[in-house]
């Protein structure tokens, strides 16, 4: 990881770089089983070259620990690693250019599930366990199984805790689908407790 983190701030494979302060490649436990997958960096991730620190990830940093879930057990990253100008949707040929490098950190970290954040990250991995849809509501608080880059995984898509600043709404929204997520943990940790089995799920 620590070499792909220097290749990341390196990168000049979009013009990404070029408006941005620095990378930020994504961070938390190299062991996780639960890795969240947002958009791109905002302004103070820019500045500070962490994910999600702020207000969208304060908001996200609550409800998962109403969860019992703390930052520091999952690995947190986005879809692209430069902020992009004035907060603009990446463009198509940006995510192509950065994905690889996600790829890569689901290789290395192996999560059991992932947490997509929003519609660029659920479209960029539903489409890799061959899941199509029209809009996120359809999708999201549910759980897919499948592959990706070797890994077997379940994908459980949630609405971008930015969306959810400005909505009661989609607050609601997003607390539901991380309960649900909190309620299929413990049902997995169960039943391999039931079976004697270590726990496959280390939160
Ligand atoms: N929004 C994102 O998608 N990612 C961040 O890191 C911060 C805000």
């Amino acid at each position: 990881m620590r070499r792909l983190i220097i290749e990341i701030d390196n990168c000049r494979k979009c013009r990404l770089w070029r408006s941005a302060k620095r990378s930020v490649p994504g961070e938390g436990s190299l062991e996780a089983s639960l890795m969240f997958i947002g958009e791109a960096p905002g302004y103070w991730e820019d500045v500070e070259g962490r994910p999600f620190i702020g207000a969208a990830g304060k908001l996200l940093e609550r409800i998962l620990n109403e969860n019992q879930l703390e930052r520091s057990e999952i690995y947190i990253t986005n879809i692209v690693k430069h902020r992009p100008p004035m907060n603009r949707v990446p463009r198509a040929d940006e995510v192509e250019a950065c994905t690889p490098y996600l790829d890569r950190q689901i290789m290395i970290v192996r999560p059991r599930l992932i947490v997509t954040l929003g519609v660029q990250s659920t479209r960029y991995i539903l489409s890799k366990v061959n899941v199509k849809f029209k809009s996120i509501s359809e999708v999201r608080g549910r759980f897919y199984e499948g592959e990706i880059d070797g890994v077997k995984v379940k994908v459980t898509p949630t609405l971008h805790p930015a969306a959810a600043l400005y909505s009661p709404k989609y607050k609601t929204a997003i607390e539901n689908d991380l309960r649900k997520l909190r309620y299929n943990l413990n049902r997995q940790i169960r039943e391999s407790e039931h079976h004697n089995l270590e726990p496959n799920i280390n939160i």
